[in-house]
């Protein structure tokens, strides 16, 4: 879900409508006239940065609908008070723990009744959306007759991502606005339609930049702004047959992205377009019902879990960055991303290396990404650039506030990078590793300011992987290790703070999933079945390919380093693993590695056999035992810390929200009994973690 991270965005002077000389009878509304007597009904929710539509933003909503039935002012015009957007969906800390699927159906129904009578106005109502406008937020707004929208302003239904689909008429609404396919497509995805998308789709009717809402909105109140319709191929689409065709499709492409046994929402989607689709009536009715079936569902409920984890980290680094200037050292896979994102992101970055081709390579890199993220904003792609330097004599690093380290994995090239960087760098200056799997003790040895020092191991890709490890150690600053969280969130990223160890959380968590697939191989399970037992648990790809995406050469050092580093229980490496790296076949970036890749794809053989049921939990519970394990050593004290590392940086099956509370969720006696009945048959490898007892209390 690309949701939008609030704190960043520029603040903005938006036109609201006349202000109000009375004070307002709403807590979260705030409703005035123009001088051409069109109401203005602006939400600005009491108490938080960005609007969720919640009972109450609702009841109040109901409130001013009565009074613009007696008022009849010559429009109305739905807007946000917020600087960030429009509204953020429904505020989805209201379905956690909801149990009762009736309850919510009743729920639900009150809402619909209040979106409906907005929808029935007879007076102009106009949505003017900046911003995002997101599930329940473009609910409302397709509940209107015309959207504007202010340029740079996108929309979405996130709600599968959440173990749901729109539960406010959006189903109904959105596919009789637009081509139905197309509706179905983006509620089945949850992607983001940008500003030209949603014109060229209909959704929207006119885009006009801030400074010209007003006037847009007079020309709607008079008549003056025709309304999208949707064409007659559109609502052949709807017909029948061709619905059901068309719905036989979705389920099957459904399949290959979030597979039925463990994601339920997309198909509940399907059959209620499938079955009421074109009869608005019916379709809002099985709406509500679906979508409160879903909303007690295990999965949703779970994955409502992921959304509050994603929030907790972000929190976690809410304070404001005061990192402007970021000098990145080594310009490699990793420093090279990291500048790109960090430029991206509207700081002033300079990228140094010792030889210029890297240096050179990452700029032609991080090109072809604002190409491909900026959506056609050529300013936004520009802009990034400009603030992307390259700086082969390393002279920002004396203006720079943060200096990130990404030179190779190698102990004393790194400490002699810093010995020449800490006599340039500002006193100030915050100096980041994004060693993968060095201690920062020993990094630390010999600099003369520890306490700013701190790691920041970032993921690859960097532009797709959200998660960041902020790494502490005993001598850093609290103050440093703050601003370094901040630093992160700012980036849109989510801080997980670990203490210094082995591997920190993700690497050493994943290598035991990693190392026991490689034994599977040892033992002659075909490879393609080892992934289909992970993919059945619900991985999103299987730790055979996974392995491959990452590089051997990068598992390989990983495992060797925590085999060194800890007394701790592993499947050997074989030899021919380390001569597929040594012969430089290393995964999918040279082309093959433990699959053959062709076009970013891994070529696997068909007809292996079916995973027997054991292969599941012989790949995952090693992992999950050893998360037990980092929470009983500190490496994080918080489960929903290793929870979210998991999720966000290992792709851990998200449905389960995490490793720690899917172990909850199994029962932890009897996770205890299946790693002791693997124990006996495999080894030490699968003992139990004293870490359980910490969960069990
Ligand atoms: P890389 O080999 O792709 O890039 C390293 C760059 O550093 C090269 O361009 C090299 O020319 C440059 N360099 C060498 N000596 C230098 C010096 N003295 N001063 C400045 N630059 C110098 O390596 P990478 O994969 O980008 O890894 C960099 C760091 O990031 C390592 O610590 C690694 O453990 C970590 N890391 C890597 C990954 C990954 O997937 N590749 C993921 C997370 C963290």
């Amino acid at each position: 879900m690309s949701d939008p991270v609030l704190t960043f965005l520029e603040p903005r002077v938006l036109d609201l409508g006349p202000a109000s000389a009375t004070p307002s009878d709403y807590a979260h509304w705030r409703l005035t006239r123009d001088r051409e007597n069109v109401a203005w009904a602006v939400l600005d929710k009491a108490g938080v940065s960005a609007n969720t539509l919640s009972e109450d933003v609702l009841l109040e909503l109901d409130k001013i609908l009565d009074r613009l039935e007696v008022d009849r002012p010559r429009g109305l015009v739905i807007r946000s008070g917020k600087p960030a957007g429009f509204i953020a969906g429904a505020d989805v800390r209201q379905f956690v723990g909801a149990a009762d699927p009736q309850a919510i159906e009743t729920q639900m129904a009150k809402a619909h009744a209040i979106i409906d009578r907005l929808e029935r106005l007879t007076i102009p109502t106009v949505a003017v959306v900046h911003g995002y406008a997101l599930g329940g937020g473009l609910e409302i707004a397709l509940a209107c007759h015309l959207r504007i929208a202010v340029e740079g302003a996108s929309f979405g239904f996130p709600e599968v991502q959440l173990g749901l689909h729109p539960g406010l008429g959006g189903v109904a609404r959105f596919t009789n606005l637009i081509d139905p396919l197309q509706a179905m497509s983006f509620m089945l995805t949850g992607k983001t339609i940008h500003t030209a998308q949603a014109k060229a789709l209909g959704l929207v009717d006119v885009v006009v930049p801030e400074r010209h809402v007003r006037s847009a909105v007079a020309a709607a109140a008079r008549g003056e702004l025709r309304a999208h319709e949707p064409g007659f191929i559109d609502r052949l689409k709807e017909a029948g047959p061709a619905r059901r065709l068309a719905a036989a499709r979705m389920r099957q492409e459904a399949e290959g992205q979030a597979p039925s046994a463990h994601y339920p929402a997309p198909y509940a989607l399907i059959d209620l377009w499938e079955q009421y689709g074109g009869d608005d009536a019916a379709l809002k009715l099985a709406e509500q019902a679906s979508f409160a079936k879903l909303v007690v569902s295990e999965a949703a409920q779970n994955l409502i879990g992921v959304f509050l984890l994603r929030e907790k980290l972000r929190g976690l680094g809410s304070a404001e960055s005061q990192i402007k200037r970021v000098h990145v050292v080594g310009a490699g896979a990793m420093g090279g991303d990291i500048a790109a994102w960090c430029a991206w992101k509207g700081l002033q970055v300079t990228l140094g290396d010792v030889k210029a081709e890297p240096i050179a390579g990452a700029i032609k890199r991080a090109a072809e990404l604002y190409g491909k993220i900026s959506h056609g904003d050529r300013l936004a792609e520009r802009d990034a650039l400009d603030g992307l330097t390259p700086d082969l004599k390393g002279d920002g690093v004396r203006h720079a506030d943060l200096v990130i380290e990404a030179a190779p994995e190698k102990t004393d090239l790194k400490k002699s990078i810093y010995a020449g960087l800490e006599q340039q760098m500002k006193p100030s200056a915050i100096l980041a590793t994004n060693t993968s799997s060095i201690r920062l003790e020993t990094l630390s040895e010999g600099l003369a300011r520890p306490e700013r020092f701190v790691g920041l191991h970032f993921f690859n890709p960097v532009s797709r992987m959200q998660l960041v490890e902020v790494v502490s150690h005993e001598g850093l600053a609290g103050d440093v290790a703050d601003a370094a969280r901040a630093f992160v969130a700012g980036l849109e990223r989510l801080p997980a703070p670990v203490r210094s160890a082995p591997g920190f959380i993700v690497n050493r968590a994943l290598t035991p999933y990693l190392l026991e697939a490689v034994a599977m191989i040892e033992e002659g399970i075909a490879k393609e079945t080892i992934d289909q037992a992970a993919e059945d648990f619900g991985m999103p790809v299987g730790p055979i390919e996974l392995a491959d995406q990452v590089g051997l050469d990068i598992c390989l050092a990983v495992a060797d380093m925590l085999k060194r580093e800890l007394d701790w229980d592993m499947p050997e490496t074989p030899d021919w693993l380390r001569q597929k790296v040594e012969a430089g076949k290393l995964g999918r970036k040279s082309g093959e590695g433990l699959y053959v890749w062709r076009d970013g794809k891994a070529i696997k053989a068909g007809g292996a056999s079916d995973p027997d049921p054991d292969m599941g939990d012989r790949l995952v519970l090693p992992m999950i035992n050893t998360c037990a394990e980092l929470l009983a050593q500190g490496v994080s004290d918080d489960p929903d810390v290793i929870d979210a590392a998991m999720i966000f940086g290992a792709g851990f099956a998200p449905f389960r929200r995490g490793p720690l509370h899917y172990a909850k969720q199994r029962g932890l006696a009897q996770l205890r009994e299946r790693l002791e009945a693997l124990e006996a048959k495999f080894g030490r490898r699968f003992r139990p973690s004293d870490g359980w007892s910490r969960l069990e209390a």
